[in-house]
């Protein structure tokens, strides 16, 4: 057995922070107390009052996903190994459903990709199709320990849509069954029809990609899943979440969850005028600065509940400006810079750590059933956490990045990195990244 003990950190839990010794035995937290004489050959890292935050989970990740001309910039051991330096010591990330694939047999393949990761891993089960066949394997897949689904309320033209009544049919077996739905909300008519000026035209301009999914989108969808939350009992994840009539419309149904991203937080549509604006084409888009205050609002009052990056990275040459915006691949980078950025953010405007880390840990282990493993400081759980040098904050983060990525969306706003960052009780980081990092391992759900 090998102890490890961190002395004098201030540990900064879900609802209260104190100076702690932290006991940490092979994997596990075993003891968190004021004084702790540890076990013989026990080895000790000093804190000396810097801050220890539980390991971060970033619950939307898509590591090395099919998109029409290839594949999204990081695999599972490349984004996985970033993520770490970010201090984030979980993702879960999706299973793709190909065309004749079972959602199993989707499931498996996902599951032997994710073996590279060096984060622990979970996967969520995209629902790409409805056929009854794929319906009948929710509750086996729930049984597996493989709790939460996702579908999508648009992508008509890339065949992963499902209609507002599939989608209730799914949240319905869900239910009964006790897992969750995760819904990609943006409403596919309001997309179609905003798209009309642009369909035929040779728009280049980022900013047209906007004004083709309007916040109406958003809105549209979210009423329409809160009725389904409703009539279901089906607790429905809306991801990537970024409007305020969005928000406020969520915050009508109690059933509903809801997820933002650092960039829907820190970065507004103004980013489409910059000579690289093609890089920030994401959907949903960026949206006003008014919506993104409105989610940091929502953040203080409770009405957000999860932060994820939704990982989806390109490299410059994968979005050569001048593209026609609807060819432009969508997604940006963030998981290595969701902590860091954020954790700079909250101290900026005098935020609660605590809220933070309910954002970042606490709340993703609850929804998504793995707070038997993950989440807190917590004797049994596995020892993941970082320390911060709350005096480390920096402008020049950025030479220091561990991504292989070629551009970084979050160039201007200052991050304070980990120094030390701990995953099931192996140091992977201190200062520097370890050169040889054990790979993570897979997370279930727990029934
Ligand atoms: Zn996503």
């Amino acid at each position: 057995m090998s102890s490890l003990l961190i002395r004098n950190g201030l540990v900064i839990g879900p609802n209260s922070q104190e100076i702690q010794d932290v006991l940490i035995e092979d994997d596990l937290f075993v003891e968190i107390s004021p004084v702790i004489n540890p076990p013989e050959n026990t080895k000790i890292l000093e804190a000396g009052g810097k801050w220890i935050f539980p390991g971060v989970i970033d619950p939307h990740t898509h590591m090395g996903i099919p998109i029409k001309s290839g594949h999204s910039a990081d695999t599972f051991a490349s984004g996985s190994r970033s993520a770490l330096h970010g201090g984030v010591t979980t993702i879960l990330d999706f299973s793709v459903l190909e065309s004749g694939q079972s959602l199993t047999e989707s499931l498996n393949t996902r599951i032997e990709l994710a073996g590279e990761s060096l984060c622990d891993v979970g996967i969520h089960v995209n629902i790409t199709r409805f056929e009854p066949e794929i319906l009948a394997e929710i509750p086996e897949l729930i049984a597996r320990g493989f709790n939460s689904f996702k579908v999508f309320t648009t992508y008509a033209e890339a065949n992963m849509m499902l209609t507002y009544d599939q989608i209730e049919a799914v949240a319905d077996i869900i239910a009964q069954h006790h897992g969750i739905l995760m819904v990609h909300s943006e409403d596919n008519d309001v997309i179609i029809k905003a798209s009309e000026p642009f369909a035929h035209g040779k728009e280049t301009h980022s900013r047209y990609h906007g004004l083709s999914r309007p916040a109406k989108a958003e809105l549209v969808a979210v009423s329409q899943l809160g009725e389904i939350s409703a009539r279901t009992n089906c607790t429905i994840y809306i991801v990537h979440l970024n409007t305020a009539a969005g928000l406020a419309k969520a915050a009508e149904y109690p059933l509903l969850k809801v997820e933002t991203c650092p960039h829907y937080l820190l970065l507004s549509d103004k980013m489409y005028e910059r000579a690289d604006g093609q890089m920030f084409v994401s959907s949903p888009p960026l949206r006003t600065e008014a919506d993104c205050e409105a989610l940091w609002l929502g953040l203080q009052n409770g009405q957000i509940h999860t932060i994820g990056s939704d990982h989806c990275p390109f490299c410059l040459a994968d979005k050569p400006r001048g593209t026609r915006f609807q060819d432009i691949p969508n997604g940006m980078g963030g998981v290595e810079t969701l902590f860091p950025t954020l954790l700079a953010q909250f101290m900026e405007r005098h935020l609660n750590l605590e809220l933070l880390v309910r954002l970042t840990s606490r709340n993703p282990a609850k929804i998504f059933a793995l707070d038997h493993l993950k989440g807190s400081i917590k004797p049994g759980l596995h020892a993941d956490l970082m320390i911060v040098d709350p005096w480390s904050i920096a402008d020049d983060w950025e030479s220091r990045l561990e991504t292989s990525l070629d551009w970084n969306a979050y160039t201007d706003f200052p991050a304070l990195f980990p120094e030390t960052v701990i995953r099931r009780g192996g140091i992977v980081a201190s200062k520097t990244l370890d050169g040889d990092i054990s790979r993570g391992t897979l997370l279930k759900s727990s029934k």
